[in-house]
C-alpha cells in the first residue's frame, strides 16, 4: 500500500497583461483544499481525475493537499504565489509517509518574484519531501520550462494535443509512471531540449502543420523504442516575457538518460528546422475577415465562426465594430468582459431596453462600443462544460447579461473573462450557436474541439489585442538572445 500526495497549482501568465493575477482571480476559478481535491475532480475530465483514477486502481491512497488554477491575466502576485504554495507545503509537511508527490502544474505561470514559478513549486516541495521520494508533474502544451523545473522533477508530462482534449490521459500517464516507480518496475530518466522557438498560441493546434508533424515525430520514438515512455512536445506560451519562454521537448525513459537525452534533441532539432511555419502566418485583420464570413453566410456555409485570437482581455471591440459596420445580422459576440456593463443591466432588468458603452477599456482593445437593444437574459452564469475539453468541468462568468441589438444580433455580457469552449459557452446565455449564421468568439484554438465539427466555417482573425499573431511587436527583455523570431540575435526585418 503506498500514500500518495496529489495537487495543483495552474496559471498561464501573460506577463505583458497590467493586471495581475489575485487570491481573488484564483477564488473565481477553482481553489480546493484537502479531500476536496480528490471529490471534487472524480467526474471531471482533467489532470486531477487521470492521478486519482490510477492510483485508486492500483490501491493507492491518495492524500489531497491544494488545487488553485485561475484565468489568464498578469504576473502572479507575490502573496497569491506564497499563499499556494506555503498551504501546498504545509499539506505535504502534515500528511505523514508520503511515497510520492503528483502534481497538476500549467508551465507557464510567472510570478511576481519568480519568472519559473513551477519551477520553485517543485523546488520547495523537493525540499520537503527529500530526494527519495518521487515527484512527478503534468504541464499544459503552453509550458514555458527549461532545466530547472526537471532538476527538481523526477518525470514531467506535457498534455499532447490542442485544444487539450486529453489532460486525463496525460494525468493517467504521469500516474502510471508514478505506480510503476513505487513497484520498483520503473526507474525514470528524463531530458530535457529547447530548440529556441517562441510561437504564438493560434500557430499550435495539433491537428494542423507544423504540430502535427512535432507529435508525429514524438510518437514515433515512442512507438519504436521500448525502453522510451512518453515524449512531450511544449510549443510553449509566447506572451510571457521569462527566461526559460518558449518550446521544450521533455522525453522520459525506462532507466536510460542518455537514450532520454537523444530523443529530446532529435525531435528539438526536428523542430527548428520548421520554426518558420511555428512562429509566422499571415492571418486576416479585423475588416477583411468580416466580409469573408459575410461571404460565408452568403454561400450557405454557417454558423460562420470567427476566431478573435489577439483579444487577451475579452473586451476587445475591433471585430464587433466592424460587424457592425458592415451591416452582419443573426450574430453572437460570445462575451464582452465589462462588469459595469453588466450591473447596469442588472439594474434595468430582463425585457428592458438600454443603452450602454461597453468594452474597450483594455490596453490594446479599441474604443468601447455603444450598444443600444433589448436585455433578454440577466443572471449569474456558471456552466458545466459538455464537449470534448474538459468534460464536466464549470465555467464561472460571474453576472452575466445578453442584449439584443434587433435582427438577431446578439452581445453577451460577462463580470469574468469567457472562453468558449462547447455549445454550453453560448447556451447558458439563451443563444443556440447552432441557429446564428456568425459566431464571434474570444479564443485561439480551443474552440475547435467542438466547433471543428460544427462550424460551416471558421475564420481566423488577427484584431490588434495583447495577443498578436506576430510577436514582434512586443517588447521582450529577459528571454534569450538566440530565440526564435524575436531574440535580439534575429533581425526583425529578415
Ligand atoms: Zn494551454
Amino acid at each position: 500500500m503506498f500514500r500518495i500526495a496529489v495537487g495543483g497549482f495552474s496559471h498561464e501568465t501573460h506577463t505583458f497583461l497590467e493586471k495581475r493575477t489575485t487570491v481573488e482571480d484564483f477564488a473565481d476559478r477553482h481553489v480546493q483544499y484537502g479531500p476536496e481535491v480528490i471529490e471534487r475532480n472524480r467526474g471531471v475530465s482533467n489532470y486531477l481525475r487521470g492521478f486519482i483514477d490510477v492510483v485508486e486502481e492500483a490501491g493507492g491512497e491518495l492524500v489531497g493537499t491544494v488545487y488553485a488554477a485561475a484565468n489568464v491575466h498578469g504576473y502572479v502576485t507575490r502573496n497569491a504565489f506564497e499563499k499556494f504554495t506555503t498551504d501546498m507545503m504545509d499539506a505535504l509537511r502534515e500528511a505523514e509517509g508520503i511515497d510520492g508527490v503528483l502534481l497538476a502544474l500549467h508551465g507557464a505561470m510567472a510570478a511576481e518574484d519568480y519568472d519559473r514559478a513551477e519551477a520553485e513549486v517543485v523546488r520547495r516541495v523537493r525540499s520537503v519531501v527529500g530526494a527519495e521520494v518521487p515527484v512527478m508533474v503534468t504541464l499544459d502544451l503552453h509550458a514555458n520550462e527549461d532545466h530547472h523545473l526537471t532538476d527538481h522533477a523526477d518525470a514531467a508530462f506535457v498534455c499532447k494535443k490542442y485544444p487539450h482534449t486529453d489532460t486525463q490521459e496525460t494525468g493517467e500517464a504521469a500516474a502510471r509512471c508514478m505506480v510503476s516507480t513505487l513497484r520498483g518496475e520503473f526507474s525514470p530518466a528524463m531530458a530535457l531540449h529547447k530548440p529556441g522557438i517562441i510561437s504564438p498560441s493560434i500557430f499550435q493546434g495539433t491537428d494542423f502543420s507544423p504540430m502535427r508533424e512535432f507529435r508525429r515525430r514524438a510518437d514515433e520514438w515512442e512507438q519504436v523504442e521500448e525502453d522510451v515512455y512518453y515524449v512531450s512536445v511544449a510549443p510553449g506560451f509566447g506572451y510571457a516575457d521569462v527566461p526559460d519562454v518558449g518550446a521544450s521537448v521533455i522525453a522520459v525513459t525506462d532507466g536510460d538518460k542518455a537514450l532520454a537525452e537523444g530523443v529530446a534533441r532529435d525531435v528539438s532539432a526536428f523542430m527548428w528546422r520548421r520554426r518558420e511555419k511555428l512562429a509566422r502566418r499571415p492571418i486576416l485583420g479585423a475588416e477583411e475577415a468580416v466580409q469573408a464570413a459575410t461571404q460565408a453566410v452568403g454561400e450557405g456555409r454557417t454558423p460562420v465562426v470567427l476566431a478573435d485570437g489577439a483579444d487577451r482581455t475579452g473586451d476587445s471591440t475591433h471585430v464587433l465594430r466592424q460587424l457592425l459596420r458592415q451591416g452582419v445580422k443573426n450574430f453572437a459576440l460570445s462575451s464582452m468582459h465589462d462588469p459595469s456593463a453588466v450591473r447596469f443591466c442588472q439594474q434595468l432588468g430582463e425585457g428592458a431596453e438600454v443603452a450602454v458603452s461597453a468594452g474597450g477599456w483594455g490596453q490594446a482593445s479599441g474604443e468601447p462600443v455603444q450598444l443600444k437593444g433589448t436585455i433578454e437574459f440577466v443572471g449569474n452564469v456558471n456552466y458545466e462544460l459538455t464537449g470534448p475539453m474538459s468534460t464536466g468541468d464549470s465555467v464561472g462568468c460571474g453576472p452575466s447579461a445578453t442584449v439584443n441589438l434587433g435582427d438577431s444580433r446578439y452581445v453577451i455580457l460577462t463580470s469574468l473573462n469567457h472562453q468558449v469552449r462547447d455549445a454550453e459557452g453560448f447556451r447558458a446565455f439563451g443563444i443556440e450557436p447552432k441557429d446564428m449564421d456568425v459566431l464571434l468568439v474570444r479564443s485561439r484554438v480551443h474552440f475547435r474541439a467542438y466547433y471543428d465539427r460544427v462550424a460551416g466555417e471558421i475564420i481566423e482573425v488577427d484584431a490588434p489585442g495583447m495577443g498578436p499573431a506576430d510577436l514582434s511587436g512586443l517588447r521582450f527583455h529577459k528571454i534569450p538572445a538566440d530565440t526564435f523570431p524575436v531574440g535580439r540575435n534575429w533581425p526583425q526585418h529578415e
